[in-house]
């Protein structure tokens, strides 16, 4: 039987969730998902207590549901667990696996002075090794912290689905503290619980990890556990190649909500940031899913690349369903002091508008003219009526309309081209100062179905005032 494939995205809740986490997240999910009977995880890694807060968990779970990156476990806190961490932690000290290392901060810090002094690397001496430690008395009122018991020698070596094999001296390694005396566990002794108890077959996580990976690695050997695949993903740089920072582009997962992004297109976006199938820009989740492997990630850090995410958001908006759309957009017209109801159709709006802008929020300025109080530069008015032609079309246009009996795109269509025929002139001599009288602006949407939905009573009572301004 082969083995089940199990992933796993473990955020620690202590702040925003970053673009790399959700990257990570939908490459764990698509990963689970393009194996029948695949699980994905959820484990919100809170041992951290000082930095974790509930607001950073619900920022997870929102991007999580946002992005629909639908897990079959969890969320799974570990601080729930600790009574579990414990009986690891005991049977360790029992076999001899870790040991209570009762070194104060005071001493730890002179030991390290010590050896940078000496220009050595600063690591953990195993003074409380047991074989070190004969005879010397406990001190008092220190709470010991618990050691895992590091190999002195040999090499640690796995073969990362993504970098290839990467090996690390045990030499390297000093006796990691894996629980401190307040009963808390390390996050590489957490980890690697968690994984265990929680079967997690593949380990994929940031490539700042990649030196947790050995310490993990000799802990699974030592609790006589099969060690899990590792893959470790290359960061997310900014677009000028440089680490993320908050200028070059570090945000949150939601900021791009905020931004008017479609999740699809997000999703899409970040997953093709270090992972591709040909030449594929664009695919729905599914196609992600179907096609994702682990052995297809770049190794070099992925740089951010706004104007891609532009378009593909554009792609996806243009083939949005109106409905949907108008939900997303309604409260962007809103916030503008835009009113939606008893104005124009906001679907019927969508399928206009949507086939352009590349975010929600541009979306809602096109929508503008739609439901913000009508608003006409005088001078303006004059300026597209100045031309008699303009002037004439324009009351030609009133006339006929007035006696248009059904308001459709065609049958405005019709009295407009009639006009123009008539009068041998081009459609802006026309319809520029009557969308200006309309609405307020020299371009628009499509001009006939743009008038069909503001409605017969609004065009006309719109036009008669704005030719009263002249
Ligand atoms: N809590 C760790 C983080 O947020 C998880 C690392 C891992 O996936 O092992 O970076």
């Amino acid at each position: 039987m082969t083995k089940e494939i199990r992933t796993r995205i473990a955020p620690s809740p202590t702040g925003m969730m970053h673009l790399g986490t959700a990257r990570t997240a939908i490459y764990c999910w698509a990963y689970a998902r393009h194996f029948i009977g695949g699980k994905f995880l959820l484990r919100i890694e809170d041992t951290d207590q000082e930095r974790s807060t509930q607001e950073a968990v619900d920022v997870i779970l929102d991007g999580m549901k946002w992005l629909e990156l639908d897990y079959d476990e969890g969320p799974i806190f570990q601080m729930d667990r600790l009574d579990r961490y414990k009986e690891v932690v005991d049977e360790m000290l029992e076999k001899g696996l870790a040991y209570k290392c009762y070194a104060t901060k005071e001493e730890l810090d002179a030991l390290r002075e010590e050896q940078m002094a000496n220009k050595q690397k600063p690591r953990y001496d195993g003074r409380w090794r047991p074989e070190n430690a004969v005879g010397r008395e406990i001190p008092d009122g220190v709470t010991p912290v618990i050691r895992f018991r590091n190999p002195d020698t040999g090499t640690v070596t796995w073969k990362d689905q993504v970098y290839g094999e990467i090996s690390f001296e045990n030499t390297e390694l000093d006796d990691l503290v894996i629980m401190r005396g307040d009963g808390i566990p390390t996050y590489n002794f957490a980890v690697v619980v968690d994984d265990l108890d929680m079967k997690v077959s593949h380990v994929v996580r940031g490539a700042d990890h990649i030196n947790n990976t050995p310490r993990q690695i000799n802990l699974y050997h030592a609790l006589g556990a099969e060690v899990p695949e590792f893959a470790h993903l290359p960061l997310i740089n900014g677009p000028d190649n440089k680490k993320l920072s908050k200028r070059n582009g570090d945000a949150s997962v939601m900021d791009y909500e905020l931004k008017g992004y479609l999740p699809e297109a997000v999703v899409n976006y970040l997953a093709r940031l270090g992972w591709g199938h040909g030449n594929d820009e664009k695919f729905s989740k599914a196609q992600l899913a179907e096609w994702f492997d682990l052995e297809n990630c770049s190794k070099s850090p992925a740089c951010l690349d706004p104007k891609k995410l532009n378009h593909l958001n554009h792609l996806y908006m243009a083939e949005a369903d109106n409905d949907r759309l108008a939900r997303l957009v309604r409260p962007r017209i809103e916030a503008r002091g835009g009113v939606v109801e008893g104005k124009a159709d906001l679907a019927a709006v969508m399928e206009i508008t949507k086939q352009r802008p590349e975010t929600l929020e541009a979306l809602a300025d096109v929508c503008m003219i739609f439901y913000r109080p009508l608003q006409r530069d005088e001078a303006l008015v004059r300026e597209v009526l100045a031309n008699e032609q303009s002037l004439k079309a324009v009351q030609l246009f009133l006339e006929r309309a007035r006696e248009v009996a059904e308001w459709t795109p065609e049958n405005i269509y019709l009295v407009l081209k009639g006009i123009m025929d008539e009068m041998g002139i081009k459609m802006p001599v026309v319809a520029v100062p009557i969308r200006v009288l309309v609405f307020g602006e020299k371009i628009s949407p499509v001009f006939d179905k743009t008038l069909a939905l503001f409605g017969k009573e609004t065009v006309l009572a719109n036009i008669e005032s704005g030719l009263a301004m002249l």
